[in-house]
């Protein structure tokens, strides 16, 4: 819970985020606004996790291969999920595609928010391996979420110890960035993983 002065901080990080994406993609067409935006985002989210690694404190617990997280529902909004399936119609057979499609499909009509973490079935983009097969183009949900404690991770707890100035700064990365876009008029609502890529999947293909 933050105080009273955290708040502010919080919020003024907000607004000088949206004022310096704004002031970068304001003049530009819709799609360029957004892959601006996607950059800048990723960029800042991947410093503000360097950061917190290099820092005195407890670093982040995570590793390639380390999964558990990958069975939380992850919010996306269209941006992102544009970048999601630019990156698989790109890199994935079709076939993958297509069973990554369908199993999308049946998360979209069937995903229960309140499932819990332990109850809930893999991200429909991880692999067998454990790995995310859209690394690359992950939305910023996946790249701000980390843990102080794999063992933490691997007994599903619902309160896991995080870097709280990793969160902030990622929080106001994020609303900073979303705020920006509307303010060129282009909304970005959430949604789940599932959902958004199928929305996005349908918007590529029109
Ligand atoms: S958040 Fe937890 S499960 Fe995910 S990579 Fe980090 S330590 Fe592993
Ligand atoms: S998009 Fe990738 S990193 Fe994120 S939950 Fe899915 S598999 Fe994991």
């Amino acid at each position: 819970m933050l105080n009273k002065e955290e708040r502010d901080q919080f919020e003024a990080s907000v607004q000088r985020v949206r004022q310096a994406v704004l002031r970068r993609v304001a003049p530009l067409p819709r799609a360029e606004a957004r892959r601006i935006s996607r950059e800048q985002l990723y960029q800042g989210l991947a410093l503000v996790f360097d950061q917190a690694l290099q820092a005195d404190t407890l670093p982040p617990a995570c590793e390639s291969g380390c999964s558990a997280c990958c069975h939380q529902a992850v919010s996306v909004t269209p941006m992102e999920a544009e970048a999601l399936v630019g990156f698989i119609r790109m890199h994935w057979s079709a076939e993958a595609a297509q069973q990554m499609r369908q199993a999308a499909e049946a998360r979209a009509s069937n995903d229960s928010p309140s499932l819990s973490w332990a109850e809930r079935p893999p991200c429909v983009l991880l692999g067998e391996d454990h790995r995310c097969r859209a690394y690359e183009a992950r939305p910023a949900a996946c790249r701000k979420c980390h843990s102080l404690s794999r063992v933490a991770c691997d007994a599903r707890e619902d309160e896991l110890p995080q870097n709280l100035k990793l969160l902030m700064d990622a929080e106001a990365l994020m609303g900073g960035v979303r705020l920006a876009l509307e303010d060129c008029g282009d909304e970005q609502p959430v949604q789940t993983l599932p959902k958004a890529l199928l929305k996005a999947w349908r918007a590529a293909e029109a």
